[in-house]
């Protein structure tokens, strides 16, 4: 009886063996056939909408999601030619002329729209993919910008720019240098409430760092925030005014207007005039394949320096996580022992970045290096 058992058992469980493996195969090959034709789904709409997109009938939301995810993934250091950029399969600026929602990054506002305390007002990210996968920008800048020889030569769409805010210059020292094992920490698209929270690690720390700020962001409500970065000895830079890339970047004279604005009100605010400054999505983005060179000439010719990063937190990034802001902000670390000004870039609207602030200072501590505030005597990481 036993045995008898024993070989039905083994019997059973030989077919009941069989039977899964059937089932398996059966699922396996469904489920196959499900995802290939979710892929090929999904590969027909994708191609769908950038051909609606390049020839300029895209309705507004899909468009307007494709330049955010281009926009995002630029702040991030990752510039993806979708749009604008020569060698990328889509077209010309015109392409994406049917776009009239102005970008909204990620934890910031359109057009300075801000609750009475300063705080940004609503805005929420493209629907990209997780932060973690965004990685920092000093990681990924290397292969995928369109580097100024690759792009076109620049048409000269206006007059000479120097007429314009003609006392809007600053005095540059003849030297700039480059510091071994100093991190130089810069929150972009302050302040705002999170920029308090930061302001009281940098503080616990004794760190100094630099804030380029934007301009619709200056109000009475946001002044005591300005008041305590100038108290604490931190750098106050020019981000922008509007942080609206299309309108900034049309020309020279529309560059040099909306920095204009922040420069005299971080002079009204401060007393002092600004002398460093930072580009909307760095120096090279899609926005400003054509006039990008005509600026920083202009900008360059006044007295100004502009830094862009060779260290990206990726907090930018629609879905940043705080391990991923943790790993990304500390990759200067990589520059350890060398001759090499490291420029992190960070923002203060991010709450998750506020809170890694503390963890990503004792990183660099632990390797051994200082940190400082930018001056016009530090050598630029230009992209
Ligand atoms: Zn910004």
């Amino acid at each position: 009886m036993d045995r008898f058992d024993d070989f039905y058992d083994e019997t059973e469980k030989d077919e009941e063996k069989e039977n899964i493996g059937r089932r398996l195969t059966k699922k396996a090959k469904t489920a196959l056939l499900a995802v290939g034709l979710t892929v090929l789904l999904a590969l027909v709409i994708i191609a769908g909408c950038f051909i609606a997109y390049g020839a300029g009938v895209a309705p507004e939301p899909v468009g307007h999601v494709i330049v955010q995810m281009e926009s995002a993934l630029s702040e991030a250091g990752i510039h993806v030619p979708f749009i604008g950029t020569t060698g990328g399969a889509v077209a010309s600026p015109a392409a994406y002329e049917p776009i009239t929602t102005p970008y909204v990054r990620p934890g910031t506002t359109s057009e300075g729209a801000l609750d009475a305390e300063g705080n940004p007002i609503g805005a929420s990210g493209a629907a990209l993919t997780s932060g973690a996968a965004l990685t920092s920008g000093a990681a990924l800048t290397g292969g995928a910008v369109a580097t100024p020889a690759a792009v076109e030569p620049e048409p000269q769409i206006e007059g000479d720019a120097s007429g314009l805010y003609p006392e809007m210059k600053v005095s540059r020292p003849a030297n700039q240098v480059s510091t071994t094992n100093v991190v130089y920490l810069t929150f972009d698209d302050g302040p705002c409430s999170v920029t308090e929270d930061v302001l009281d690690t940098l503080a616990d720390y004794d760190v100094k760092a630099t804030f380029f700020v934007v301009g619709n962001r200056l109000t009475e409500a946001t002044r005591p925030i300005i008041d305590r970065m100038v108290r604490d000895g931190h750098t106050i830079g020019v981000h922008t005014t509007t942080h609206k890339y299309k309108p900034i970047y049309a020309s020279v004279n529309a560059y040099l207007e909306d920095f204009h604005t922040t420069y005299e009100l971080i002079h009204d605010m401060t007393g002092q005039y600004p002398k460093i400054f930072r580009f909307p999505g760095g120096s090279i983005n899609s926005y400003n394949v054509n006039t990008h060179t005509a600026i920083i000439n202009e900008m360059t010719k006044r007295g100004f320096t502009y830094y862009d990063w060779n260290v990206s937190a990726g907090d930018a990034a629609s879905n940043p996580s705080e391990e991923g802001i943790l790993l990304n902000a500390t990759r200067g670390t990589k520059y350890k022992d060398v001759k090499k000004n490291v420029v992190v870039l960070m923002h203060d609207t991010s709450s998750l970045t506020a809170s890694q602030l503390g963890a990503i200072i004792e990183t660099y501590i632990n390797e051994g290096f200082t940190f400082e505030a930018i001056t016009p005597s530090v050598k630029p990481i230009i992209f």
